[in-house]
């Protein structure tokens, strides 16, 4: 559904009345409009900074110089040293940051190192790099803090830091959405250090567009091979459920984008919707309700091993506890939940190849709650427990398994809503918009990659830092 006000306040007297009355504007975002680039960043440049004892500088960098990046850096600021030792030691050049007024292009992302920060003291360094810089990041900008994950670090000063920065991040976030930048934390476990590279093309690219005030835990991964993003879909066989329409079918497609070979489920009330959507991406369909006690098995009989399962067939049935049907609880927690689960327990004895990666489709009513949706909550509530839970299990066979939390996305169930609420869900968060789902669809394709294997267990937020539960 069309966004009438973000149009309106677009065009020249939408502008200057909102302008005189003080109504926000909310940003264009810009958004992937192709797979994901070898060089997505060549040529932008970006200012570097980091703390003193800055550790992940060798990966930020080769990560960075990789993306094609220009790398600037303010030379009075203290912290560089990790930096530039590993700039020299790698022979990648550092340029100075120029002053606004210099003709020069804006730097688009700051990107700062704070993997090192011992202590509330130290964290000053974090505002001496970006309380200068941050005013002149241009529209869809990208500002990104490095640090080690509290559950990683020993000692209390540093762990206290490390815990500061969330608050540090969520903060920022809510002050540079006006221009639809995003502010985002890459927290670091021990042995998370070689895993850098996807997460960082995705925050700092087009594809995480809607994704902001958020923390992504990159950890070791065993069991896995270093491979780069782009392209790495190639080949692979995805599976996604509730595929006939709204964020399903932009999942498909991404998917699809990136190379792989869909297969699209949905219940076979949808099986002409489903025929369509997937005729346009050159997936395959396959009408089957998730909740048949043989999904599973009919699942690995129509498909040759899959590499990507993608669990987002999802309904709600919203009414207050004290008027909820027993039928209304059980259909939305067999349907959002126990057929998770259940799929998943048949896969893993067959239909899943090694290395299998695994999304999950939670929600933002799963971690603020909602009046009327203590089923949907619950439902969402539990995919997040879940993935956690099974982290282990998919890791083990090489794989992960991961969760998205949209927020208010443009779909069909939230066009269906009273103008009054579908207003407000659309505007409470800090892009003031709400997401497409496309945006789901992004960051479902990034942590289906193999390139993101040390992501595993996690529940990523896409909500534009929706208030809710923030
Ligand atoms: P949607 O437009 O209603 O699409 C969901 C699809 O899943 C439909 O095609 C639906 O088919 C299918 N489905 C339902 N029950 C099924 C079953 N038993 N077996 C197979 N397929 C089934 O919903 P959406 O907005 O795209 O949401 C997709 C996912 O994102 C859901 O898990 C939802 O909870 C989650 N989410 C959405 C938002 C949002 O703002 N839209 C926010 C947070 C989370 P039917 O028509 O037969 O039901």
């Amino acid at each position: 559904m069309n966004d009438r006000y973000l149009e309106f306040t677009h065009s020249p007297f939408g502008k200057s009345l909102a302008s005189m009355l003080g109504l926000p504007t909310p940003p264009r975002l810009r958004r992937a409009d192709a797979p994901w680039a070898d060089r997505p960043l060549e040529a932008t440049p970006v200012v570097l900074g980091g703390d003193s004892g800055a550790a992940l500088a060798a990966p930020l960098l080769k990560a960075l110089s990789g993306m094609g990046a220009i790398l600037r850096i303010v030379p009075e600021h203290a912290g560089l040293a990790p930096i530039k030792a590993a700039a020299a030691q790698m022979s990648v050049a550092l340029a100075g940051n120029p002053a606004p007024d210099s003709g020069e292009p804006r730097s688009q992302a700051l990107v700062f190192d704070a993997s090192g920060v011992a202590s509330p003291a130290q964290l000053r360094e974090v505002y001496d790099f970006f309380q200068p810089l941050v005013r002149n990041v241009p529209g869809n900008g990208r500002i990104l803090v490095l640090s080690r994950a509290p559950q990683s670090c020993i000692d209390v000063g540093r762990k206290t830091a490390a815990t500061a920065l969330r608050g540090f991040v969520r903060s920022l976030a809510k002050e540079v959405g006006k221009n639809g930048t995003t502010c985002n934390l890459i927290e670091v476990e021990t042995g998370g250090e070689g895993w850098l590279d996807a997460p960082l093309r995705f925050f700092l690219s087009v594809h995480s567009a809607y994704v902001s005030g958020q923390l992504l835990t990159v950890g070791a991964h065993a069991k896995a091979t270093a491979v780069a993003l782009p392209g790495s879909l190639q080949g692979k066989t995805a599976l996604v459920t509730g595929a006939a329409r709204g964020i399903g079918a932009a999942i498909a497609e991404v998917l699809a984008r990136e190379g792989a070979r869909v297969i699209g489920m949905d219940h076979p009330s949808q099986e002409g919707a489903l025929g369509e959507t997937m005729a346009k991406i050159g997936g395959r369909g396959l009408a089957l309700d998730v909740t048949a006690p043989d999904a599973a098995e009919r699942i690995a009989a129509e498909t040759e091993g899959l590499d990507i399962v993608v669990h987002n067939a999802g309904v709600t049935r919203d009414k207050m506890l004290r008027n909820m049907t027993p039928q209304q609880w059980d259909m939305v927690l067999n349907i959002n939940l126990a057929a998770i689960l259940r799929i998943n327990e048949g896969l893993l004895k067959k239909g899943l190849n090694g290395g299998a990666r695994v999304v999950c489709i939670s929600s933002i009513g799963g971690i603020g709650g909602n009046a009327g949706q203590t089923n949907y909550g619950a439902t969402k509530a539990g995919v997040i427990g879940y993935v956690d839970a099974m982290a282990e299990t998919l890791a083990q066979r090489g794989g992960a398994i991961n969760a998205v939390a949209p927020g208010f996305i443009e779909t069909q169930m939230t066009a269906a809503m009273p103008v009054g609420p579908r207003e407000v869900g659309r505007r409470i968060n800090s892009l003031s918009q709400g997401g497409l789902p496309q945006d789901i669809a992004e960051a479902v394709a990034f942590l289906a990659s193999p390139a993101a294997a040390g992501v595993n267990g996690r529940t990523l937020r896409v909500c534009g830092q929706n208030w809710f539960g923030a």
